[in-house]
This record gives structure tokens, sequence and C-alpha cells, in this order.
């Protein structure tokens, strides 16, 4: 009735177009993002076909997503970047998780979790260049490094690596971040602390800045294949969207011109048509807003959604086609409309589409490893 196809082969052919991007001077890694479930395309599934295809690193937001993978006998080098003071540091240095560090407390928080393990700490100091989120601030990075030097000589931790992340507002912004997190390398480096990964870009930065690679990347989106630019789409890069959203029509009916549909009328027939029922609404992430925008298509034929999304529907206007029970409707997917077209349907962008798409959805994968 509701499926989430997840095209895992799509995933690794978009792994290896970044990877060939990355990869035409000189070595830079590629962390794959799998934070928020994989962008809601399955945090575990999509890690062990990364893990299968020798990706270099993972990276989640929160130590609990981390643990998660680790779990699942996930054996590649994750990264975790945004903590709460309470989050479990100590099973992190456990099961051995970089775990990124935007404070002199987070710092101390790793080296007493690494004491209590008699283990090493591995940590990336994150460093906030202008995006103003999580991240140390310039004023307080000369006694960061201070005490993660001083760390490091008393067998605490290892520096790993030194890391930012871009605004994204446009050139002249970005390139500013770059020029600040240049001298932030330059700080460490008088001080003699050394990094063996130097990471900034995400999938925007990566396609836009070659300068800016460093040592690894973080791609997120572009893996799903998505393009992380509003005014690009994906295949121009040579990256095949992972996530297809389908249903099927459940009922159909015939009603006369004037037939107010779905709730607020927010369309009445013009004349007398069919009106076929899809059983997927706002509980599985299509978003009310993209009432009266969204496009699906059915049995190949593209559809506005004219009347309101409701929580477990909507309805749409097939006029005089042959539609019945059981025709397959595309949310987004091949031979359908796009997430970018949802998302901009919607007002928001591809990432918040793919990412929210769940509820009652059943989920396919196509390509999996199995453990
Ligand atoms: C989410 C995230 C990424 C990945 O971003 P994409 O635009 O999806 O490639 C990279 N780095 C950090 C710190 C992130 O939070």
């Amino acid at each position: 009735m509701r499926k989430i196809t997840i095209d895992l082969n799509a995933v690794a052919n978009n792994l290896a177009v970044m990877r060939k991007l990355v990869n035409t001077e000189g070595k830079v890694l590629v962390l794959g993002v799998v934070k928020a479930d994989a962008y809601g395309h399955g945090m575990i599934q999509v890690a062990r076909k990364l893990e299968a295809e020798g990706i270099d690193y993972l990276g989640v937001a929160d130590v609990e997503e981390a643990l998660s993978l680790r779990a699942a006998g996930i054996k590649t080098r994750i990264l975790a970047w945004l903590h709460d003071p309470t989050d479990d540091f100590e099973k992190a240095v456990a099961k051995d998780i970089d775990l990124a560090v935007s404070s002199a407390d987070q710092l101390m928080r790793v080296v007493k979790a690494a004491k209590a393990q008699v283990s090493i700490g591995r940590i990336h100091i994150k460093v906030d260049t202008g995006l103003s989120r999580n991240g140390v601030t310039m004023t307080e990075l000369p006694d960061l490094l201070d005490q993660v030097l001083a760390e490091v000589e008393s067998g605490s931790v290892t520096s790993v690596g030194i890391f930012s992340h871009l605004s994204s507002t446009g050139p002249k912004e970005d390139l500013a971040q770059i020029e600040v997190f240049e001298q932030a390398l330059e700080l460490a480096k008088a001080k003699g602390l050394s990094f063996e990964l130097r990471h900034l870009t995400a999938s925007d930065g990566t396609l836009t800045y070659p300068q800016a690679r460093y040592d690894m990347v973080r791609i997120g989106v572009a893996l799903y294949g998505l393009s992380p630019f509003s005014d690009n789409r994906a295949n121009e890069f040579g990256l095949t969207p992972a996530m297809t959203c389908e249903a099927t029509v459940v009922q159909t009916k015939r009603v006369p011109a004037g037939s107010g549909v779905s709730y607020g009328y927010l369309y009445s027939t013009p004349v007398e048509t069919t009106l076929a029922l899809v059983p997927i609404g706002y509980a599985e992430g299509l978003p009310r807003s993209a009432s009266g925008e969204a496009e699906v298509s059915i049995n190949d034929r593209k559809y506005k959604i004219h009347s309101r999304i409701a929580m477990d529907q909507f309805v749409v206007d097939v006029g005089n086609a042959s539609v019945s029970p059981g025709a397959k409707v595309v949310i987004f997917g091949p031979n359908g409309p796009t997430a970018d077209d949802l998302a901009d349907a919607a007002g928001t962008i591809n990432y918040e589409i793919v990412t929210r798409m769940g509820g009652r959805f059943k989920r396919e994968y196509l390509g999996s490893i199995e453990e």
C-alpha cells in the first residue's frame, strides 16, 4: 500500500562518483554522513553498504547513533560531533568512536572517559569558522589547543583531526570561512600540534571549492543521489537518487461537477470526474504545505494534488483516465516527480523531504549487505 525503496547500489555508485571527483589530485578520504537514519534511507543498511564499498569514515551527529552503528557490527571509523553534556563518552571511547571536541569541557570529558577505560580518546577539534553553531571560537582556540597538546603529551588523547563546517551562504562568506580555517591550522601548527585529518567541506563545498578538500570530505546528501544546491540537479554531477516513494490507489469514485474535495474544500471538481484516494498523508512525511502544489504520477501521468493533504491520505482528480484501485502512485522516484520537485512544492529542500519520509511506509532495500 505504501512503499519506500532504497537502492543501495545507487548509494555505492554515488560514493564512487564522489571518490573519483576528489581523488583527481592526491588522496582525499571520504567520510559518509549517515546521521538522522542516513537522511531517512536507513542508517544501518546504508552504513553496511558503505563499509562493504570500503568507505574511509562514517559520520553521525550523536554518540548514540555511533553506538547503534557499532552494535550493528560496523567496524569502520566513526566520528560523532554533536554532544549533550550527559552523553556517554566512556562507552564511545570503549567502542573506538572518534569524538569532535568543541570546548574545553568536552575535551576534559573525553580525557576522563579515556582514563576510566584505560584507553586513548580519539578527538577531532571542531572550530567555529563562522557558522556559529558548535565548535570552539577563534578566540577560545589558542587555549583549547594548549590543553589538547597537554593531553596528547600525557597520553590521554590522540588529536586525529581538526575540522569546521561552512555556512553555504555564498562564495564570499564561504571563502572567508576557508581563510579562518587556514588561520586555525596555522595556529595549531605553530603550537606543534599536527593532525592526520583536516576536513572542512560537506557535499556542496566539496563540489564548489576543490582547494578546500584537505585530507577528507564529509559527504551526506550527494551519497543519497541528491544535489546540495537548489539550482542544480543531481544528474549533472552523475548522481542517482537512492530513494523512491510509492503507494497504491485504494479507492476511486465518479463524482459530479461541483464536488468539494478534502478538508476545507481547497478544490471543487469543475466537471464530472474520477477521484483517486491515496493512503499517504503528513503522518508519512508528505508535507501538508504541499497541498495544491505537489504533483504525483499515476500510471506514468502527472497529476497535481489540488486538495488538502490530510494525516493519512490525499485525493487526486484523475479526470477520465482509467485509474483503478491498486494503480501505482509515484510520490517521487523514477518516472515520477523528483524529491526536488516535492521540495519546491512544499517550500523546502530535498534534504528535508527524504529525511522526513517515514510513518507507515514499508521499506524495501535493493543491494543490501547481510550482516
Ligand atoms: C550533515 C553534515 C554534513 C553533510 O552535509 P551534506 O550537505 O549532506 O553533504 C557534513 N558535515 C557536518 C558537520 C554535518 O553536520
